[in-house]
């Protein structure tokens, strides 16, 4: 019989999450910008390491790989397209990555936006989506266009609704605050503000979401709604139509959305 696979946030920096997965005995890890926390991890849970995977190029999802392939050699996964230490499984859009001792098997979507070769990851009804999807709000688009970007969670919407999202950062609350200014009568929104503020104030991540939840809540992923459309027409010209259009300045607006 299989073990069932788990999923443990560990905490680095000020905001991020490395997402380790499990089976009690071997784990793989997501995005480790920091070897030193994922290391106390693995030996307080007595767990080897069997794999990393990488979602993008940026240090503070790649900082503690070399540290972790020094110790535990084991394989490094992520986008071809970049430049990501000790990389020796490079991917590209729909491989897999199959990891055996956690007979984990993981699809790579290929996410433009937030840099030119974002992948996320997704398998076992659970989604890695990195800097490109997160709670309630989307990564900056620091290489990509707001059409690519938009495209890429277009993509991921496409997934079941079902879909746990687990994203690489805890900014969930400054997102809502900022999704509530667009949509302040989205009752699934107020909904989501509530629980989440419960979490953060118990100490526990707003992570995962789902993609339902997400596609509810999430003023990136909801560009075609007359609400969002009409709120960005009202504060940057009704002659702004398209969704790129609107996603682009939904995007530059949270750019500058500061809590008073
Ligand atoms: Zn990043
Ligand atoms: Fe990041």
């Amino acid at each position: 019989m299989n073990t069932p696979l788990l999923i443990s946030p560990v905490r680095a920096f000020s905001d991020n999450y490395i997402w380790v997965i499990h089976n009690q005995r071997y784990a793989a890890v997501i995005d480790p910008g920091d070897a030193g926390p994922v290391h106390d991890f693995l030996i307080q849970n007595n767990l080897t390491l069997c794999g990393i995977l990488i979602t993008h190029h940026h240090a503070d999802h790649t900082g503690g790989i070399t540290e972790l392939v020094r110790t535990c050699h084991v394989p490094v996964f992520g986008p071809a397209t970049e430049n990501i230490p000790r990389m020796d499984h490079p991917l590209t859009e729909a491989e897999t990555v199959h990891l055996a001792p956690l007979q984990l098997t993981l699809q790579v979507i290929e996410v433009p936006g937030h840099t030119l070769g974002h992948i996320a990851y997704f398998g076992h009804g659970w989604l890695f989506s990195g800097d490109t999807l997160f709670g309630c709000g989307c990564g900056r688009l620091f290489e990509g266009t707001p059409a690519q970007m938009l495209t890429s969670l277009e993509k991921l919407c496409q997934l079941p609704a079902g879909t746990q999202v687990f994203c690489a950062h805890e900014y969930t609350l400054d997102n809502i605050a900022f999704a509530l200014t667009v949509e302040p009568d989205n009752p699934v929104l107020r909904t989501r503000s509530q629980q989440d503020h419960e979490r953060i104030a118990n100490h526990q991540p707003t992570l995962p979401s789902s993609l339902g939840l997400e596609m509810a809540t999430n003023p990136f992923l909801r560009c075609n709604e007359p609400t969002v459309r009409q709120y960005v027409q009202h504060l940057a010209g009704n002659n702004i139509n398209h969704p790129v259009e609107i996603f682009s300045h939904l995007r530059q607006m949270k750019n500058h959305f500061h809590l008073s």
